[in-house]
């Protein structure tokens, strides 16, 4: 019997072997990998079906006229349950300073101890913002 099971594409490496996870019915909290075809697929498999983390790539509102979103980034991965959560605290936010790529826009996003950074500028004549370099219109 396999009753709790999921299926991902791994993405460790190009090959993106189709992974099934399923709780083991003889064992305690034990899983079962099946697809994969080395021993990191079998981590990530484990590690995407109990805890599942992505990395968060959007905009933020700016003050700024000539360019009014800044593309940022967090660095590193968040619980895929925080996701909305921090989407609501990044939409809440209007960046009053000007930002290099790099810059600390959000130190600790919803309590995660991961840092939004942005990943273009504000000034986008002077550094060439990657809003207007990428041809979005706002
Ligand atoms: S299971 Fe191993 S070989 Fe297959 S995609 Fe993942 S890392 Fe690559």
């Amino acid at each position: 019997m396999q009753e709790n099971r999921a299926s991902f594409t791994c993405i460790v490496c190009p090959l993106g072997c189709s992974l099934v996870v399923f709780e083991d019915p003889g064992g305690e909290d034990n899983l079962l990998v099946e697809g994969n075809r080395c021993r990191r697929g079998e981590e990530y498999a484990v590690e995407e079906y109990r805890n599942p983390c992505r990395s968060l790539t959007t905009t933020v509102a700016t003050v700024f006229k000539d360019c009014p979103r800044l593309p940022v980034r967090t660095r590193g991965e968040i619980l895929l349950k925080d996701i909305f959560r921090a989407m609501q605290q990044i939409n809440s936010l209007k960046v009053e300073q000007h930002m290099k790529p790099g810059e600390v826009v959000i130190q600790d996003l919803v309590g995660t101890g991961v840092p939004v950074i942005a990943t273009g500028s504000t000034r986008p004549v002077l550094e060439g913002c990657s809003n207007v370099r990428a041809g979005f219109k706002y």
